[in-house]
């Protein structure tokens, strides 16, 4: 299961007398031909199906679309995808924006619509601005490191503690409320799993400064999108900026789209490049082959 422009690659790669890719919805199969299978989100079942099945190679950063499955066969080891690449585009995106509204870049956008010559003075240096990371893996670590540069205070939260330099640590549910009234900024990367479901919530809208900005690059379903836009209506949040929705793509009715405090792309931030996923596919397929310890594997109890 192969996103579209990826099939003649995907031919290419795994072209060998070994091993042959078969293009689901193109190529005719026998289910029990399946070794490996590959993709993003396989239709529930589909996987129980595969009798012969070796390992499960997700083509993403987040396997939230293949857990999300009840019958997934948690027998199977399930490998992601970690591209170096994915987490600098993350981090190109989240620094961008972070400094558009450091800076009040969308208050100067307005005022050149206008064609009206407005000046506003910056209310605080970056030394004053507390940004905080939901998440201090592959992204959010990155995301902090490169925002250090521009000398933010970094904030981070995660399940265990990180000891990441110049980055204070929080850890677990009992530590968010602490870490949330700290946060003049918060950047969602969480992976999406039943305990990090919906934490974009009003309960801890209302625990972060009054002012604050949200920045959700992670998954829709982190976001109650109401709770937000309520939020932002009330004056009580600043701005959001949304590169993932709670249905994708953003339908063309959505109040998201029209709202004053909100920039939404759609899902963008980190584009999976198909060379490296493939290099990722041929190299765990190697391992299982060859009897290698795998690389990148899921722990199904913590869901990520
Ligand atoms: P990692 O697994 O490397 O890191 C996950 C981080 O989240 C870790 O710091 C982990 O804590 C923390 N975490 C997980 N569960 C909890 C919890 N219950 N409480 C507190 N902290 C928690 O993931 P990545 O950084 O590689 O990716 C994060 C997500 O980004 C992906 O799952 C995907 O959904 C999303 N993504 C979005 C893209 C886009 O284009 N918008 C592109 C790529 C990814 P600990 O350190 O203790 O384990």
């Amino acid at each position: 299961m192969l996103p579209p422009g990826w099939d003649a690659l995907a031919r290419e790669t795994f072209a060998s007398p070994v091993f042959k890719a078969i293009l689901y919805g193109r190529d005719d199969f026998a289910l029990e031909s399946i070794d490996y299978f590959v993709g993003f989100r396989p239709e529930p079942g589909f996987l129980k199906s595969l009798p012969n099945l070796k390992a499960v190679i997700s083509l993403g950063a987040g396997v939230d679309g293949f857990l999300k499955d009840p019958d997934f066969p948690k027998h199977l080891p399930l490998v992601r995808c970690v591209d170096p690449n994915l987490a600098r585009e993350m981090s190109e995106y989240v620094v961008m924006h972070a400094l558009i509204l450091h800076r009040h870049q969308r208050f100067f956008d307005t005022a050149q619509g206008e064609h009206k010559w407005r000046q506003k003075m910056m209310t605080r240096g970056p030394g004053d601005t507390r940004i905080g990371m939901l998440g201090l893996g592959t992204m959010g670590g990155l995301i902090a490191a490169r925002l250090q540069v521009f000398e933010f205070q970094l904030l981070g939260w995660s399940r265990s503690r990180r000891n990441l330099p110049g980055i204070k640590s929080f850890a677990g549910f009992e530590e968010l409320p602490a870490f949330l009234s700290q946060c003049d900024m918060l950047v969602c990367a969480l992976p999406l799993t039943p305990d990090t479901r919906g934490i974009l919530n009003a309960e801890h809208f209302a625990q972060m400064p009054k002012g604050a900005a949200v920045i959700n690059v992670a998954r829709g379903q982190h976001l109650i999108e109401e709770d937000l836009i309520a939020a932002l209506d009330s004056g009580y949040l600043s701005a959001a900026v949304l590169d993932v929705f709670q249905t994708e793509p953003l339908p063309e009715d959505s109040p998201i789209w029209r709202h004053p405090k909100i920039t939404a792309t759609p899902h963008i931030a980190g584009i999976t490049a198909p060379s490296a996923a493939l290099a990722h596919v041929e190299d765990t397929i190697h391992r299982v082959e060859n009897g290698e310890p795998l690389i990148n594997v899921v722990d199904l109890s913590r869901g990520y």
